[in-house]
């Protein structure tokens, strides 16, 4: 029937798709709700650690898998768990940290959905796979893309490129492009959308590709593998929203297994205070999201702490996004400040023995906030989701490099014309050394 070990089902009109006969990484083939998918493999088995991420591939829409991958690693905490009196804190970390087996060489999950992404694409890919960032998914997708030949284009803001460092070499088919002077995250998702509309470029699709959702899903995969029960709660940062929904929709897997009851952990959710449009669109109880206007969006970025989380359009009130996850798990959300993420964080390298995110730190905090509050019982188990860490342990282990821009683009240049003008430029240069030109550009 389904030409793959998955199909594809459109949560708005309930159609169900062989992801072989759509476009590759289909953003918009569902139009207005998200498309999720459906496994043939019903039961939760996976792999060998030795597998990296595909340790999970029956649930992952992959064709193939990649070199160099690593799962995330899921361990019972004793420190900060007898520091904040749980019995059952479980940490599910995704970053460098050696004695733990942690071996992302980008140091956060976006590693996850970049080996997921990549390897739903066949090798012989026809576009140039354009991702838009705020520093941690370009990272991700540059080393993957380095290290398996794949044309990609990284648009990030230009004051975020410190965040653009690498451990090892870039390949030639990379081109990093920044949206210039005080451009933030969205805007750097404005020159994407323009580099991806043209010919021969394609969008990676963010939270609309079921292998980036699916490739963060594996969180808490880890997670249920190690616990041998769904959590009662889950603690994670949030920008996108992206790894909360995969999250809930993991959830959903598994208890479709019939193996893990019928619990659904409460989800809770939170952001650096004083940018939080998830947070206060929750508060108001609608399903409409609350926008916050540009200006205003700017001067509160600027005062965030983890600027990763600088998202100002998540996929929120779409079929299948962050308030059906919310509505669906009784979720919560919050709003943490620099000064208690930046305690948290410090608590937690102390008591842990790893260095993390700002975004980790904001979701550490936010659980010592639920503690005290008594959201959180004693006896209730709970993972924590690391998103990052192990920066500082890899900077001492490793030799890291930072990683130049070929092009800044002020914002008065984002148009088709100029844009165009300067993709073909920047793929021409190369063109007697790259490996493949993008058809048409
Ligand atoms: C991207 C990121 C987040 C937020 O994830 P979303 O899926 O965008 O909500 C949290 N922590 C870290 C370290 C990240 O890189």
């Amino acid at each position: 029937m389904f030409s793959m070990h998955y199909s594809l089902t459109c949560l708005e009109t309930g159609a169900e798709l062989d992801d072989e006969s759509l476009p590759l990484c289909n953003p918009a083939a569902a139009g207005p709700a998200f498309l999720r998918t459906t496994y043939l493999k019903h039961e939760f088995t996976p792999g060998p650690a030795d597998r990296g991420l595909y340790r999970f591939a029956d649930w992952l829409p992959v064709r193939r898998t990649l070199a160099g991958s690593c799962a995330p690693v899921t361990y019972r905490s004793e420190a900060l768990a007898s520091r904040l009196g749980l019995s059952r804190l479980f940490i599910t970390f995704s970053g460098y940290w050696p004695e733990r087996g942690a071996y992302m060489l980008t140091g956060t999950f976006k590693e996850c959905e970049a080996y997921s992404v990549c390897a739903r694409m066949p090798s012989e890919y026809p576009q140039v796979l354009v991702v838009a960032s705020a520093g941690n998914t370009a990272r991700a997708f540059t080393r993957v893309c380095s290290e398996n030949g794949i044309p990609l284009v990284v648009v990030i803001p230009e004051r975020n490129l410190s965040a653009l460092w690498a451990v090892g070499p870039v390949h030639r088919n990379v081109r990093v492009v920044a949206a210039a002077g005080d451009s933030d995250y969205s805007d750097a998702i404005s020159l994407a959308g323009i580099i991806a509309s043209l010919p021969g470029f394609g969008p990676e699709g963010g939270a609309r590709n079921v292998a980036r959702r699916d490739g963060m899903g594996t969180t808490v995969l880890s997670a249920v593998d190690a616990m041998g029960a769904i959590p009662d709660h889950y603690f994670q940062a949030v920008g996108s929203g992206t790894g909360a929904i995969a999250a809930w929709e993991a959830n959903l897997r598994l208890l479709a297994t019939g193996g893990y009851g019928k619990r659904k952990m409460r989800l809770h959710l939170s952001q650096n205070a004083p940018f939080a449009p998830i947070h206060e669109s929750w508060q108001g109880g609608s399903r409409t999201f609350v926008p916050i206007d540009e200006d205003d969006a700017r001067v509160r970025i600027a005062l965030i702490g983890a600027k990763v989380l600088a998202n100002r359009n998540p996929p929120y009130g779409i079929r299948g996004g962050i308030y059906d996850a919310l509505r669906d798990t009784d979720g919560t959300t919050s709003a943490v400040d620099n000064s208690a993420a930046d305690a948290a964080g410090k608590l937690f390298e102390r008591l842990e023995g790893i260095d993390l995110e700002p975004a980790a730190a904001v979701a550490v905090a936010d659980l010592i906030a639920a503690v005290r509050s008594g959201m959180v019982k004693r006896d209730e188990s709970v993972m924590l989701n690391v998103t990052g860490g192990g920066y500082a342990r890899l900077q001492r282990d490793r030799d890291v490099h930072q990683v130049m821009p070929h092009r800044i683009v002020p914002r008065n240049r984002f148009t088709v014309d100029s844009v165009s003008g300067i993709m073909a430029e920047l793929f021409a240069r190369e063109s007697g050394r790259r490996t493949r030109a993008p058809a048409g550009a």
